[in-house]
């Protein structure tokens, strides 16, 4: 298959072309139609290096209004050094859309600096979940908009200790929303969240 046969945008085509990606991997291959279709939760077991963050961050980036400078997309990883790959990579699928911003947020870094890119407007939310709750209580990211909430390596969020917050975090977002969530492994804990936060959803395992 191709990524145009999987229902991809032309504008995203052209940035993963530009990347190399010749093929769809096989997770993006189950995920990305799904996603663009009338598909709504998923829970993928993925490791690291299956392409697993294309295989969300490209339905998440289509179904995103760059016109639009709300939150609309908001995803969790566990560490500094994964949000920030997240963003990298995301911004990379959005070369050719205008106007679409990706920041990450995470904690270690001054709060200081996160709040004034947060500020001029941001449709994609990258974070760890504690420096997330921290700008949620600084009033500065408004979360009433989001329509699509991914948690990335959800077994090790979990493993961290990030439980309550993830329950503060999806107590703050629609609950029509959809939810994406990507793990390496299957626990008590990731059945847990999956029980509580999914509805409908597909189960992929790579
Ligand atoms: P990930 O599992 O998201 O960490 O991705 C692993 C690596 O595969 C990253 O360097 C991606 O840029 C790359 N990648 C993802 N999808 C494709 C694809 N369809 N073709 C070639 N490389 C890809």
């Amino acid at each position: 298959k191709t990524f145009e046969e999987l229902g991809v945008s032309e504008e995203i085509r052209r940035a993963i072309e530009e990347l190399g990606f010749e093929h769809p991997m096989p997770v993006q291959e189950e995920v990305i139609p799904y996603l663009l279709g009338n598909g709504n939760d998923v829970i993928a077991l993925a490791q690291t290096g299956t392409g697993k963050t294309a295989a969300y961050g490209i339905p998440v980036l289509q179904k995103t209004d760059a016109t639009n400078k709300e939150t609309q997309a908001l995803i969790l990883s566990p560490t500094r050094e994964l949000c920030l790959q997240i963003a990298d990579d995301l911004n990379a699928f959005a070369k050719y859309m205008p106007g679409m911003h990706i920041i990450p947020v995470y904690g270690g870094a001054s709060i200081q600096g996160q709040i004034r890119e947060l500020r001029h407007g941001v449709q994609i939310i990258v974070a760890t979940p504690g420096r997330l709750i921290d700008l949620m209580e600084r009033g500065v990211v408004n979360l009433e908009k989001v329509n699509n909430v991914v948690l990335d390596e959800a077994d090790e969020m979990l493993n961290m200790g990030f439980s309550e917050s993830i329950n503060t975090i999806f107590d703050n977002v629609p609950a029509d929303r959809n939810t994406l969530l990507f793990s390496a492994t299957m626990s008590k804990e990731v059945e847990r969240i999956a029980k509580n936060y999914l509805h409908d959803y597909k189960e992929i395992v790579v």
